[in-house]
């Protein structure tokens, strides 16, 4: 069995962001040489997500309304009491879930219709790290 890690690294310039990465994970799997197997894709953060969904930006506004209607990044967190500003982050990330596994077939991942996969920073402007951990043969 082959077994492939790479980190890749984003730093956005707003608070908020979401970042389509198909395409640095597609290369990732280009570099690892796995004809079958699995592909996982989680942040080594806390506040940020990687999920699956469209690329469409009416899609990404409705996220970002819905994430601050839920949880306001102005709102009152127990967290911030520790001196942190990140409450809301760390919540919104739990509701937009840690990480992807993807089917690796034929040399490609192996998407339903419509399916990207995105990095989602909720507490950005600062430079921070995806993992790629791609197993197979
Ligand atoms: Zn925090």
């Amino acid at each position: 069995m082959k077994s492939y890690r790479e980190e890749l690294f984003f730093e956005t310039s707003t608070r908020r962001q979401f970042i389509n990465i198909t395409p640095q994970v597609e290369a990732a799997l280009k570099k690892s040489g796995v004809r079958e197997g699995l592909c996982l894709v989680n942040p080594m953060h806390i506040t940020a997500s990687v999920y699956i969904n469209d690329d469409e930006s009416g899609l990404l506004a409705d996220y970002e309304a819905f994430l601050e209607r839920l949880v306001p990044q102005q709102g009152t967190y127990r967290h911030n009491l520790t001196g942190e500003d990140n409450g809301d982050a760390h919540i919104k990330r739990q509701v937009m879930g840690r990480e992807v596994v993807v089917a690796i077939t034929n040399g490609a991942l192996d998407f339903g219709t419509w399916e990207q996969i995105f990095y989602a920073e909720f507490d950005g402007r600062r430079r921070k790290r995806v993992l790629v951990k791609i197993i197979g043969e």
